[in-house]
């Protein structure tokens, strides 16, 4: 991962994680980069594998729940299906993992989402092939590299995640995907009308259109945000329906992993009579707690950086990216300073009755 200059794109600061993460007591605490719809289907064939079931085309309209405290109480959601009446399913916990416009946090908190919307507008662009694609393109007879992504690698000696600071063009890719800042206010159609103008003007070697295949592009407004709690009762919220932060660093799927993971162990408890309901009001505690002490600062910091209005000067004010030129030589400094990162999550198992 590193940050890069505007113009030379040189290497500000970095770090090689494969030289300290890869192998942590047994442990590869390396970051994956990996394109998010096959993330997407990674985590369905695991849900599956253990029984799970994923319905697709049903729209939750309505949820609701029993008295608090209630013996045998019930939470709900009404489900609205294809071509159906809205029905409801009943359990003993509802989960809303219904992302930044979550309906479940909106029934329990209406429009409260306290936090801001940064001022700048951001651009999603997707350089890697769809399915069908490749496909097309295997029967063309034409290769994966030649047609999709442009070849930031060999071609330019590119990295996994690259951070080029720019007060407008700053942008991150990691090889599939580039995200750039473009000015606020314009439609969807100007934003897809200048990205080759952005591209030529940002990328190494300056690409025409014709040197690039994009698969799809999205203009996005980034948040930092934070629901009031994470409970309420039989209800919880996790990921991206409890808080949003701007994408720049990876928190905002990273901080969702972490609240699936604690929260799993705390249902577990609950189910293995290991711990009390009240694990619950601790998730939701921890994982606040967590948001406002590690993903919030650090990913504000994080934009903060790559759209620094002083690229050049930068790194003399930028304690964060001296200490990544001191780990290029000191391996155990480098070290501390990736593990520092994992404070991201929190361990609810120590909270079990029997251990
Ligand atoms: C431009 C951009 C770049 C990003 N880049 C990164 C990155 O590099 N690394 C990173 O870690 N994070 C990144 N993020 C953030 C990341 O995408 C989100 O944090 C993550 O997708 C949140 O996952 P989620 O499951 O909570 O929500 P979502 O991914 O939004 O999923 C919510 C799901 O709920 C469904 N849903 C919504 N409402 C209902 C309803 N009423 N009924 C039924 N289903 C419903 C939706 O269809 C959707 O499938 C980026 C975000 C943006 C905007």
């Amino acid at each position: 991962m590193c940050w890069r200059d505007p113009d030379s794109h040189k290497i500000i600061a970095g770090f090689d994680a494969s030289k300290v993460l890869s192998d942590v007591d047994g442990q590869d605490l390396r970051t994956h980069c990996y394109v998010l719809q096959d993330l997407d289907e990674l985590m369905l064939k695991e849900v599956r594998k253990y029984g799970g079931e994923v319905e697709f085309d049903a729209e939750v309209v309505g949820v609701g729940q029993d008295e608090d405290g209630e013996v045998g109480g019930r939470a709900w959601v009404e489900v609205k299906r294809k071509g159906g009446e809205v029905e409801r399913e009943e359990a003993d916990y509802v989960v809303g993992c219904d992302g930044a416009n979550s309906i479940v946090r909106r029934s329990l908190f209406g429009d409260q989402f306290p936090g801001f919307t940064w001022d700048a507008q951001i651009i999603a662009t997707n350089v890697c092939l769809l399915f069908s694609l490749l496909l097309f393109w295997a029967w063309l007879g034409l290769t994966w590299k030649q047609q999709t992504f442009y070849d930031f690698e060999g071609k330019f000696g590119w990295h996994d995640a690259n951070f080029i600071v720019h007060p407008e063009n700053f942008f991150v890719n990691n090889m599939y995907r580039i995200t750039y800042g473009e000015t606020p206010g314009l439609t969807r159609e100007e934003y897809i009308a200048r990205q080759p103008m952005k591209f030529q003007q940002m990328l190494p070697g300056h690409p025409k259109p014709d040197e690039y295949k994009i698969v799809n592009i999205s203009p996005y407004k980034m948040h930092q945000r934070c629901a009031p709690k994470f409970r309420v009762g039989r209800i919880l919220l996790a990921a991206d329906a409890a808080h949003l932060c701007n994408p720049w660093g990876g928190l905002g799927i990273t901080g969702g992993f972490v609240d699936v993971g604690g929260l799993f162990d705390c249902l577990v408890g609950i189910w293995e009579n290991k711990a009390g309901e009240d694990i619950l009001e601790l998730y939701s505690e921890k994982r606040i707690e967590k948001w406002q002490t590690v993903i919030n600062p650090i990913s504000q910091e994080n934009f903060r950086r790559v759209s620094d209005k002083d690229p050049r000067t930068r790194f003399e004010r930028d304690e964060f990216m001296q200490l990544l030129k001191k780990g290029e030589t000191d391996d155990v400094l480098l070290k501390d300073l990736l593990l520092g990162f994992m404070e991201v999550r929190y361990d609810f198992t120590q909270h079990y009755k029997v251990r």
